[in-house]
């Protein structure tokens, strides 16, 4: 351990507050270290690879296509992105794809399809983006300003310009930031690095109204919440409305690194040949990957499979909060579920990785659960009997 950490403080960026432990292998729910100690993994890896680690049908898709084509490049037809896009405009709202390599990609692209979208309808000057408090949309310079959260703005002012930043949940709030320069609005349905803040019912019905009312573009970041992460392949088909733009990333590929943005022909319009590109994006590599992925992430018996374990979790975690004071409020839908503490959260994390299990905190004082989406009762009692254990040393 000491020789991994030593070597790369000593050559790699120091952005990263890494926990002590190297992973080595992987396999389902299941994570080993370089001294052979195995860890349930509750992490998945930042809510990516959902069908979890090294799933085999993703590996042989993998295999195959290193084996036949990596890379190209979009200056040419490529078979694999193109039977991907039909599947992902068949299983939601949109008619047109864009591939990126990351989410910090797919929502940059959303930000620059919205002002082109309303340039062509109404000119210049109307480029202004709605967005919300405690969101994340990413590290690139207008994906970080159009996250609502000045520690990811801090020292890398001036932010580009054009984003209002209202309270989530608020549909009053939003109606008041409207202005005449307004172009679109850019929200998470589930609010993932910002604490796992749900809306509302209702609330996406009336902000979709909204915008159909004032001609703005209504763009979901469904980077974390899509995929199957709340139970449905993606979150907004439990809100009973459609965006306009949606992005997606972390699930795509199961791991490797691929982002999306799927819109309506209406909105995809705005993007013309020279308008957007990225070399890599939608390679045949990444595009097999995610079409093995959402083959299987798709199917409507795992799916139920996911909001039940959720629902059977959302329980147990019920059982804890209800035995330890300091435990708020237990959020979730489907595997995205966390636990508000009234006390921080990050020791928890540590003492959950001493006995074996990996967990994350967000917004110092909120427990994340995001498991690989194949997890089971079984994999949720042994979390529960950790935590449990872990709590029980805390009150004494
Ligand atoms: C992780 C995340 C991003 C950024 O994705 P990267 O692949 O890290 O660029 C954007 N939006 C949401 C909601 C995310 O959870």
């Amino acid at each position: 351990m000491q020789d991994i950490k030593e070597q790369c403080h000593k050559n790699i960026f120091d952005t990263y507050a890494r926990t002590p432990v190297a992973f080595v292998k992987g396999e389902g729910c299941r994570l080993w270290d370089d001294a052979g100690k195995e860890y349930l993994d509750f992490l998945a890896g930042i809510a990516v690879c959902n069908l979890g680690h090294c799933h085999p049908a993703v590996t042989r898709a993998i295999v195959r296509s290193a084996e036949e084509l990596v890379h190209v490049s979009n200056l040419f037809y490529t078979y694999p992105q193109v039977q991907l896009a039909a599947e992902l405009t068949r299983l939601s709202f949109a008619d047109k794809i864009f591939y990126s390599n990351s989410g910090a990609e797919a929502n940059e692209a959303a930000i620059k399809l919205a002002r082109k979208h309303s340039w062509d309808r109404f000119g210049p000057g109307r480029f202004h983006i709605i967005t919300m408090r405690n969101s994340f949309h990413g590290r690139t310079l207008a994906t970080l300003s159009a996250t609502g959260q000045s520690k990811v703005h801090n020292g890398f002012e001036p932010l580009v310009d054009g984003f209002t930043y209202v309270d989530f949940n608020s549909i009053e709030a939003v109606q008041s930031a409207i202005t005449d320069k307004t172009c679109a609005v850019l929200v998470e349905p589930v609010q993932g690095e910002g604490g796992l803040n749900f809306a509302s019912p209702g609330y996406f019905r009336e902000l979709k109204a909204l915008c159909v009312k004032n001609d703005l573009l209504l763009i979901f970041d469904e980077v974390q919440s899509g995929l199957g992460r709340t139970g449905t392949l993606f979150a907004y088909e439990q809100e009973g409305m459609t965006p306009d733009v949606m992005t997606l990333a972390k699930a795509l590929a199961n791991g490797l690194p691929m982002g999306a943005m799927l819109a309506t022909e209406e909105a995809a319009k705005a993007f013309v040949p020279g308008t957007h590109a990225t070399t890599f994006g939608g390679g045949p590599l990444v595009a097999n990957a995610a079409l093995a992925t959402l083959g299987i992430l798709s199917d409507p018996a795992f799916l139920k499979g996911v909001r039940e374990t959720g629902a059977y979790m959302h329980g147990r975690l019920g059982e804890l909060k209800a035995r330890y004071p300091f435990i708020k409020e237990v959020r979730g839908r489907g595997l995205m579920m966390g636990i508000e503490l009234d006390i921080p959260g990050v020791p928890f994390v540590r003492k959950c990785l001493d006995a074996g299990v990996i967990i994350n905190c967000t917004h110092e004082t909120v427990l994340r659960f995001v498991p690989p989406l194949i997890a089971g009762r079984s994999e949720v009692d042994r979390l529960i009997t950790v935590l449990d254990g872990i709590f029980e040393r805390e009150v004494k």
